[in-house]
């Protein structure tokens, strides 16, 4: 289990700790990004598995979307109900200097112009949307003025990704607090004294501490209770019978230009870069006979 789930002792307060580590790796190994962009869609990706945790059913998904004006162009994390995350940067080779602080520049990769949504589809007739306009393209402030703004939650949110010099993913974590209604004024001033007492999310993971400890820590003075564990993964759920229903809704007139034009198809699945190779005419006998 790499996420754990904890309240306070009085229900006040709601911690979700991951450690998303194997996530990002095999997005790494899938998308073969650069140090930045692993560091954006990584956090992205992070965020999104955390925020998934409050999908009620299995099917439902939440997608993630930042456009912003910087040189990694839209960057799109989804997760379902499951746990399971996926994600994609337009540009996934981006270099770009680290900022003077020695991090990745991921506010310079994705820029600071531009908006983060979030659509949760829960299987009704419309998707539930919400749109922002970005703080910096750091991402985790971005996620918390979503909340802010969008949802009238206090939120803290940390995310993290450590690259190594030959690109692999060393740590990659975080955690996403949230205040219910009714919280005193004394109680969110513990809450931020702990939270300016935190190392970074990489750090602790480095350190060896567990997410149990986080949350203790997160939500110290609180006696925290873990509420639940999962496993979050990266899982990209694509088939053979997926793409051919994309390429069918195009209609019967669109197949039958694109069949003379190559007769075999190859569509690449934007989120694990699979190739599908699908024979265009068996698609359009396939209407035919409907
Ligand atoms: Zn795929």
């Amino acid at each position: 289990m790499n996420l754990l789930r904890g309240i306070s002792e009085n229900g006040g307060a709601v911690v979700c700790v991951i450690d998303s580590t194997e996530l990002v790796r095999k997005m790494e190994q899938y998308h073969k990004t650069s140090a930045v962009t692993s560091a954006a869609l990584g956090r992205l990706l992070t965020a999104a598995a955390m925020m998934s945790t409050y999908l009620k059913n299995d099917t439902d998904t939440l997608t993630l979307r930042m456009k912003g004006d910087g040189p990694a162009g839209t960057v799109l994390a989804v997760a379902n109900g499951k746990c399971e995350v996926k994600g994609y940067v337009e540009n996934p080779i981006v270099e770009i200097e680290d900022r003077p602080d020695g991090k990745l520049n991921v506010g310079g990769a994705i820029g600071a112009n531009g908006t983060l949504s979030v659509v949760r589809d829960l299987g009704l007739r419309e998707p539930y949307v919400g749109q922002i306009p970005l703080v910096s393209g750091e991402v985790a402030e971005d996620i918390t003025a979503y909340y802010a703004t969008s949802e009238q939650t206090p939120t803290v949110c940390a995310l993290g990704v450590l690259v190594e010099p030959d690109l692999s993913i060393r740590k990659a974590g975080g955690y996403l607090l949230q205040l219910l209604p009714g919280a005193t004024e004394e109680e969110i001033t513990q809450l931020e004294k702990n939270i300016a007492a935190m190392p970074s999310m990489t750090q602790m993971l480095e350190d060896g501490m567990s997410l149990e400890q986080i949350m203790e820590m997160v939500l110290h003075g609180f006696n925290p209770n873990v509420l639940d564990e999962l496993n979050a993964e990266y899982h990209c759920d694509c088939s053979q019978e997926r793409v051919e229903r994309a390429l069918i809704s195009m209609g019967k007139a669109e197949l039958e230009n694109l069949a003379q034009e190559e007769p075999v198809a190859e569509v690449c699945c934007q989120f694990c870069d699979k190739v599908w190779k699908i024979e265009l005419n068996r698609l359009v006998e396939q209407i035919k006979n409907q």
